[in-house]
């Protein structure tokens, strides 16, 4: 009974946090803030991931350390891929291309 108890605070945490990030990134205003901050929120995210899912898994089982490379990879894709707009601060997902459009106001990102 404890440990359900346990892992079901850690799953809430887990999507409180990915919620007030997400609506911290995509509405926040301070475009330098955010993209200083956004680094650290996605280690901190693929981390937190990693535990929950050590968590949730049975003990022993290697797939918390296999998923190391894919939050690894991740983390520097969504690095990538990832601005935000000097000009209104949205965040803009821009694929690899090197530069674009913001959505909102048109700037160049
Ligand atoms: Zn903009």
């Amino acid at each position: 009974m404890r440990p359900t108890i346990n892992l079901l605070i850690w799953l809430i945490a887990f999507i409180l946090v990915n919620v007030t990030g997400s609506l911290y990134f995509w509405f926040g205003r301070d475009a330098e803030a955010k993209s200083l901050r956004y680094r650290w929120y996605l280690v901190f995210d693929g981390l937190f991931l990693l535990a929950v899912l050590t968590m949730l898994l049975p003990p022993r089982s290697l797939l918390p350390v296999m998923m190391i490379p894919v939050v690894v990879v991740v983390i520097v894709y969504n690095l990538r891929t990832t601005t935000f707009c000097p000009r209104c601060a949205r965040m803009v997902k821009r694929g690899f291309r090197a530069s674009g459009e913001c959505p909102r106001c048109g700037g160049k990102v």
